[in-house]
């Protein structure tokens, strides 16, 4: 996700990852129209193109965790990403178990796999911090939104793999393993996803190499995967932006990482320039990437079946669903 804030908030981010991405979750409550919602469903209804496309969007959970179903049902998305509790504090209450369920029923009702639901984990946690104190409570809230990811019927979870905070690149990444054995000797089943970063701050993972180090200490590699983010991509130098960037980018990955490890798409373009380290979002097509790169994703067949979410700022009359259907429009098959 992409921070909105500017200037000192950018500075500070270097600091505390809670700082550096943030999403205005409550923002994405206000439902669209009536008159948009039929013709975003006509649409879904409609398309017969990019059927193997599940691209959706991160949908927020405000009054209920279920909401972020019904939210994504009303702009036409075919997958979904969401946070599992408030960005804020590192205790969350317990889930109720009648909410898991209600969550469940929804996702049943409208079709979403839990192959297409990713939800992406709380900024606050670093499991790369060099402090004793925040790596021990990251690790505990990894441990939980794993937990949660199980009662809610999930099967993969998101993470930022975390900063190194003055420590070196290579201790971050033996800490964010250990942290991430630990939740898998802790919960079963569910898949640690490791989302690429933009570069900023001392955020690991900007790089494919150093996801590549993070999974080849991972014990369980059925348990882990990356998301690709098209802005953080692009942010850390990885040219999707010219003719044959995006097949280009993929090749590298599959050399350094292997394709089969990825499991999702974050669709964001860039407010920043190639190489920026900037984590700014920008909407699709409005940004440094461009829609060439947004053509040539929806038309990749390597990115067939895997949710591709976008978590992109929103303009009046090019929200989420207007983006979606965009998307939708360029796909050829
Ligand atoms: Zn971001
Ligand atoms: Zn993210």
């Amino acid at each position: 996700m992409g921070p909105r804030r500017k200037g000192e908030k950018r500075r500070k981010a270097e600091e505390n990852l809670t700082k550096v991405d943030e999403i205005a979750d409550t923002s994405r409550a206000e439902k669209p129209s009536e008159g948009r919602i039929n013709d975003v469903m006509r649409g879904k209804k409609g398309r017969t193109k990019g059927r193997k496309k599940f691209i959706g969007a991160h949908v927020s959970i405000a009054g209920g965790i279920w909401k972020a179903v019904e939210a994504s049902v009303d702009i036409g998305g075919r997958s979904f990403g969401l946070f599992l509790g408030s960005q804020r504090c590192w205790q969350r209450p317990a889930l109720d178990p009648d909410v898991a369920v209600k969550f469940q029923e929804a996702c049943a009702q409208h079709g979403f796999d839990s192959a297409h639901i990713l939800p992406h984990g709380s900024y606050l946690m670093n499991c790369g911090s060099p402090k004793e104190d925040v790596f021990a409570r990251s690790q505990v809230m990894l441990v939980d939104e794993l937990s949660r990811c199980s009662a809610l019927g999930l099967t993969q979870f998101n993470l930022h793999p975390g900063a190194s905070m003055g420590s070196s690149t290579e201790e971050c990444i033996k800490r964010i393993a250990q942290a991430i054995n630990h939740a898998h000797q802790q919960t079963p089943a569910i898949v640690t996803v490791l989302e690429n970063m933009s570069g900023q701050g001392s955020t690991v993972g900007g790089q494919f190499n150093e996801l590549k180090s993070i999974i080849d200490l991972v014990r369980d590699k059925t348990r882990v995967g990356v998301c690709l983010d098209t802005c953080h991509a692009f942010a850390a130098g990885y040219d999707i932006s010219s003719t044959g960037g995006v097949k280009s980018m993929l090749e590298e990955f599959d050399q350094v990482v292997g394709l089969n490890y990825l499991r999702a798409v974050h669709l964001n373009d860039s407010k920043g320039k190639l190489g920026c380290h900037l984590d700014r979002h920008e909407d699709i097509g409005q940004g440094q990437i461009g829609i060439s790169a947004f053509r040539d994703i929806v038309n990749e067949p390597r990115l067939d079946n895997i949710p591709l979410i976008l978590e992109t700022p929103g303009r009046p009359g090019f929200e989420y669903a207007e983006q979606i259907q965009l998307l939708y429009s360029l796909c050829e098959d």
